[in-house]
């Protein structure tokens, strides 16, 4: 069989590359190879079953040119709808479809599993192309000039591999295979009742799709994710406000990504200044922390009443921002409450089997008639030796010996990173246990020029491989790219600036997702200027929405509804306008015509001015970042000096953290010291900069002109030894006057006031548990051994050592005067023996 193009995969990645091809070169012999007996991949009728819903919102998740419908009584929340839709939507559009008398299902060959390929002659070469091995019920080989691959990220199941007994007969099913099964392990009737306890593994959106639908069932749900992967996701909720029906629409516009470090858009001078100012960053990590704990918050995974104890487990320790963990939606409303309630939650590893029940290594055992797997996809081609993959770029062991090209990516790579740091910092603050996961860690990234294009193969492209948090529009974006390369009309750079940029782009990938985005290609967060940027490489206008619509409105597949014919107009010369009647104009000649450079103008200088308009909103509208970047209640914020050097992390103190340490207990050398080194430098150096926010003039200086203040939490810190001092007062006043007892008591009132006020002002949000610890007093007690937010002392203690001063560099004579009352308590405390 000889084709000019093959494809293969018949999942949205390849049936949108078909139609865009077909629509723009009718007569082009073009077959899609399917290994399934269904078409739609992820979406096929083989795969869906009841629980399994479409996370993207309704208007996401259809083509360019024909939108997805479903009937108004069909179960949908926050426009989240079920994944059955999807398949009957695809199942139409390939019959819908149709070319030169051919519809594109006529053009796939299901059941055909493309098993190996090899390439033939060089791409100048006329017999030159691919050889394709194809099994199935009619194996055959197919020779093809152009190939594009598109077999997906999640056609290969992750089977968890654990020993099992020899009596164990408990069928164990992947998510991708339940569709097939539904109906024999998860009926509500009698033919399903020998599937009473239902095992699910994982701890993502498939895993919680899966218990969702078993207990849906009616089913005992055991659900055990492991301890040494990711553990539990990430899962939000969808619900938006405003002009967006699913939280996905509001991230996906322009305005909400104008900000976003990204390798496909150049940010304005004055977005990549908010990004290397320190205060800046410091704010958004802030938020990010919150934004995460605001996820978190909907589950309410301690405080929700009625849930069994393994609840808790499900927590996730992932970051939405680093996408260092699974992510997903939740779309049912009693999601929640269900699952707290009724599904015995277990994080643990497994490590054998009984006949009838997992084991787990804690040693418990689970009951079991039917394990399902939510335990991921292995992304690789399997139809490619390993010197293949190496030939073109996809992810490979890299030879032992360090060949000059390996080297000369080793370079670029870490120039690309050095690049990377200095203009976007917050990416070099990744939570401090984002671990890369996803496969063999040590291949190299996969190097394809726009997550597609190998750089020395200009006949095969890889469409679907790039990680997009759309698929649908990602899906079009590319079929009009690989369309528009493959027809000559994607320039690409010289040979070493595209090399260059590959590089980059796999920096920035590893970079701003340390878990996932080590393949290189992870664009999660850059559906928005991925998808214009490939447009706009293929000559494409992509944004159609005008003036208010482009930046305000989520980018859509069907912003590209009349790009076919914009593109034959374009290249081939039809008069697109006419014969449409489309509402923009589309020039007849490769040349681009005055009112097409018009338009340009237009929605360049609208951009501008978009992001204009979010920087000046972001800078000077009191808190407007807050609001506008992660929705939370604004918190007013004043200027500090320390911003730098704050940087909060997560830690867990041990059960014994308020008894076992030096600073308690009795007086000791060893504990005096510790408290001599805690409360010193008490007195910051602030530079005359930063001193402009503040109200210097009124402060003591240096020398230097520096000025000095005191930070709250030196004071606080202060005062606590000073009442520790009072109390053990035999040590450390033996000689103590009636006079001085009264003034220190004083001084200690005042330190108690201080203490109280400023743990109001910050109150402290751990929350610590309570116990019952039996001592005839206070038999209810609290523990520290929580997880917390915390400030890394460390680090502030480091920038106060920085800006400490001595006694001798104080200019005297300059700032407030004590007020007179404090005058004689001054002097009485100046005679006692320690002065905190
Ligand atoms: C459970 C789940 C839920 C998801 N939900 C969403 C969502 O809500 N929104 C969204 O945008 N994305 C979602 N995704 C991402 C999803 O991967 C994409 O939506 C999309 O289906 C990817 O399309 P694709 O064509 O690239 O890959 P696939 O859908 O995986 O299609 C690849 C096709 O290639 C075939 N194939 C593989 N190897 C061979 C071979 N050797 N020979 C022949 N054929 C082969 C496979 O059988 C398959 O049909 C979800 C993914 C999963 C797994």
């Amino acid at each position: 069989m000889e084709v000019d193009v093959a494809v293969i995969g018949a999942g949205l990645s390849g049936i949108a590359f078909a139609r865009f091809y077909l629509e723009t070169h009718a007569d082009a012999r073009l077959a899609i190879f399917e290994k399934d007996s269904s078409i739609g991949g992820v979406w096929s009728a083989e795969r869906v079953f009841e629980a399994f819903w479409v996370q993207s919102p309704l208007r996401m998740s259809s083509f360019a040119d024909v939108a997805l419908e479903i009937p108004d009584d069909a179960p949908r929340l926050h426009d989240t709808f079920e994944a059955r839709y999807v398949t009957r939507y695809l199942e139409e559009y390939v019959d819908s479809h149709v070319y030169n008398g051919a519809s594109l299902r006529s053009r796939i060959w299901v059941n055909a599993d493309v098993r190996s390929v090899e390439k033939r002659g060089s791409d100048d070469d006329e017999d030159g192309g691919w050889l394709l091995h194809v099994d199935g019920a009619q194996p055959r080989s197919v020779c093809c000039k152009k190939l594009a691959v598109a077999s997906g990220l999640t056609s290969i199941p992750n089977m968890p591999t654990f020993p099992r007994s020899p009596e164990w007969k408990i069928p164990i099913l992947h998510h991708r295979d339940l569709g097939l099964h539904e109906r024999t392990i998860l009926a509500t009737d009698e033919s399903s009742a020998a599937y009473k306890n239902i095992t699910v593994l994982g701890g993502g959106k498939s895993a919680a799709d899966m218990v969702y639908g078993a207990l849906k069932k009616g089913k005992n749900v055991n659900w055990i994710i492991r301890t040494s992967g990711e553990g539990p996701g990430i899962f939000m909720d969808p619900a938006a406000g405003g002009r967006y029906k699913h939280a996905a629409e509001g991230g996906a516009t322009q305005k909400a990504t104008a900000l976003s470090p990204s390798h496909f858009y150049t940010l304005p001078t004055a977005s990549l200044a908010l990004h290397q100012n320190e205060a800046e960053r410091a704010s958004l990590e802030e938020k990010i922390y919150a934004a995460d704990k605001r996820f978190k918050a909907l589950a309410n995974y301690h405080g929700r009443e009625g849930a069994l104890p393994g609840f808790r487990g499900l927590e996730p320790k992932a970051s939405f921002f680093w996408s260092s963990g699974p992510i997903g939606v939740i779309q049912h409303s009693d999601f929640w409450d269900l699952v707290s309630k009724n599904v015995n939650v277990y994080r643990s590893d497994l490590c054998g089997t009984t006949s009838n029940a997992i084991v787990l290594t804690d040693g418990t055992n689970v009951p079991t008639d039917a394990v399902l797997c939510g335990t991921g996809w292995i992304s690789s081609y399997p139809f490619f030796t390993p010197e293949q993959a190496a030939q073109l770029g996809l992810p490979h062991q890299p030879d032992d010996t360090i060949s000059a090209e390996e080297k000369t990516w080793e370079e670029l790579s870490k120039k690309a990173d050095a690049e990377i740091l200095q203009t976007f910092p917050i990416l070099g603050h990744p939570p401090v246990d984002a671990k890369p996961v996803g496969g063999d860690t040590n291949l190299t990234p996969a190097r394809l020029y726009q997550g597609m294009a190998p750089l020395n193969d200009s006949s095969i492209l890889f469409l679907g491989r790039a990680r997009m948090s759309n698929n649908f529009r990602a899906a079009d974006a590319q079929a009009i790219w690989a369309t528009a390369y493959w027809d000559g009309h994607v320039s690409l750079p010289p040979s070493d600036e595209v090399k260059r940029q590959v590089a980059y782009m796999n920096a920035l990938s590893r970079r701003r997702y340390p878990t996932r985005g080590v393949d290189g290609i992870n664009f999660h967060a850059d559906l928005v200027h991925y998808t214009d940027k490939l447009a706009c490489e293929a000559g494409i206008f992509s944004h159609r929405k005008g003036w208010w619509g482009d930046p305000e409105e989520p980018c859509l597949a069907s912003d590209f509804r009349d790009c076919a014919e914009e593109y034959r107009g374009r290249y081939d010369g039809h008069d697109v306008e006419q014969t449409l009647g489309l509402k923009y104009h589309v020039h007849l000649s490769r040349k681009r015509s005055p009112r097409r450079w018009t338009a340009w103008l237009i929605s360049a200088l609208t951009h501008l001015l978009m992001v204009l308009l979010v920087l000046i909103a972001i800078n000077f509208v009191p808190h407007a970042r807050t609001i506008l970047i992660l929705g939370e209640t604004p918190r007013p914020k004043l200027y500090s000096p320390l911003t730098p050097a704050i940087e909060y992390t997560i830690d867990m103190p041990p059960w014994d953290y308020w008894s076992n340490n030096p600073f308690f207990g009795t007086p000791s050398d060893d504990s005096e010291r510790a408290w001599n080194r805690l409360i010193h430098p008490h007195g910051l150096q602030v530079l005359p900069d930063e001193a402009e926010h503040l109200d210097a003039n009124r402060t003591v200086v240096t020398k230097n002109s520096n000025s000095l203040f005191m930070l709250g939490v030196y004071h606080n810190l202060h005062c606590l030894r000073r009442i520790r001092q009072t109390l053990q007062a035999e040590h450390y006043y033996p000689n103590m006057t009636a006079k001085q007892k009264e003034s220190d008591l004083e001084h200690t009132s005042h330190c108690l006031e201080a203490l109280r006020t400023s743990m109001m002002c910050h109150p402290d949000l751990t929350t610590n548990r309570f116990y019952w610890s039996h001592r005839p007093w206070h038999d209810l007690s609290v523990r520290p051994d929580v997880a917390r937010e915390c400030v890394n002392w460390d680090r502030l203690e480091g920038f106060m050592r920085e800006r400490r001063y001595d006694p001798g560099d104080i200019l005297k004579g300059h700032g407030d005067d004590l007020a007179d009352d404090y005058k004689e308590d001054y002097k009485e405390d100046k005679k006692l023996k320690y002065e905190g």
